[in-house]
């Protein structure tokens, strides 16, 4: 019974992989290595078991990764390409085929990533209100940036049969040229083909939509989260979203968050906050109550008994900036306080403020 299953199994086995490498992961049979591989990252993830819950994908799945082992194997795939399955297999010599998911996991788990270009990532200084790194938000952005073509995916061609090997170099992207260095003697070198720029294929009608640029200009949206206590500097990744090109993996979009200059005198130093506030004479003398308003909008009364000298500053605990990732910690406010004079005072005020400070004892003896 076992192996009566397992036979039939093993001729549905067949039966699929009697089909085409190259209509499995969709590129024409001059694909590039490059093409290859993103034909498998675009695949492999579309029918991976884990996300695709349609009964055929793990089917699909295990073809796709067999199909790319194959091809991305220059011995393997020339052997395919001359004798075919058949052929494939008896060089093979009925060794095992590597485990589907295990090509999944190397091909994402970064042990071919050294062979990936990277296209550069941008870093933009963004500034926000301390206000939103006091209380936290969700800022909306826009980045102009290049995507690939919708239309030719990246190919720059108006449709996959407009991509021919380039006929100048045979598609190997290099001519040898002999050079005569001495009469009857030569040499030959190796030099980049100009027919197709080295790229061994030639595209015969640009795509319309792109006009055979390969990418297009597009406004992306975005949202800047900012965690409440976000240290000055901190950068935000947005892992592969930069400037898209079929020659590379998109690099990141790096914002590097700071706080505004306000002009209302609130300063940030890590968790601390500084405040200046401006007190009359009569304060600084008297003392006072007011309130100042928060950057969440909280009103703070500020009470000072007695003196108050010019540039003090009051300690108020646990007020300042939430501490980055610890919430409900924050640190402490600084309230420093700029003390302004009348520019004149009436005569009436003069005599009692002579009276007060010159001559302390005749107004205590009046009393
Ligand atoms: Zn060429
Ligand atoms: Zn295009």
């Amino acid at each position: 019974m076992f192996s009566l299953s397992f036979l039939v199994i093993f001729a549905l086995v067949a039966l699929v992989a009697a089909s085409d490498y190259y209509k499995i992961l969709d590129v024409h049979k001059s694909a590039s290595d490059k093409d290859i591989r993103a034909a498998y990252k675009r695949l492999s993830k579309k029918f991976h078991p884990d996300k695709n819950k349609d009964p055929d994908a793990e089917n699909r799945f295990v073809d796709i990764a067999r199909a790319y082992e194959v091809l991305s194997d220059e011995s393997k795939r020339q052997i395919y390409d001359r004798h075919g399955e058949e052929g494939l297999k008896a060089h093979e010599g009925g060794q095992n085929q590597p485990n589907p998911f295990d090509v999944f996991q190397n091909f994402f788990g970064g042990h071919q990533q050294q062979q990936v270009r990277r296209g550069p990532s941008s870093l933009t200084e963004f500034e926000v209100s301390l206000a939103d790194i006091y209380q936290g938000a969700s800022i909306d952005f826009m980045i102009k940036k290049r995507i690939l073509c919708d239309h030719c995916r990246g190919s720059g061609a108006a449709s996959d049969g407009d991509i021919h090997t380039c006929t100048g170099c045979n598609g190997a992207g290099v001519k040898l040229v002999k050079q005569q260095i001495f009469p009857g003697m030569f040499a030959q070198s190796q030099v980049t083909c100009n027919d197709c720029g080295g790229r061994g294929k030639v595209i015969k009608k640009v795509c319309p939509h792109c006009q055979g640029h390969k990418v297009i200009d597009h406004t992306a949206h975005y949202t800047l989260d900012i965690t409440p206590g976000m240290p000055e500097g901190h950068e935000v990744v947005f892992e592969g979203e930069a400037d898209e090109s079929p020659d590379w993996e998109p690099g990141n979009v790096v914002l590097r968050v700071r706080s505004k200059k306000e002009k209302g005198g609130w300063r940030r130093k890590e968790t601390s906050l500084y405040w200046k506030e401006t007190i009359g004479i009569d304060e600084a003398l008297l003392g006072f109550s007011k309130n100042v308003t928060l950057l969440d909008g909280r009103s703070l009364e500020l009470v000072r008994t007695g003196v108050t000298q010019p540039g003090f500053v009051q300690v108020i605990k646990g007020e300042g900036m939430p501490a980055f990732g610890r919430k409900g910690s924050n640190g402490d406010l600084f309230v420093e306080y700029n003390v302004v004079l009348p520019v004149e005072i009436s005569t009436e005020l003069r005599r009692k403020l002579t009276d007060a400070f010159r001559h302390p004892s005749s107004t205590h003896d009046e009393l």
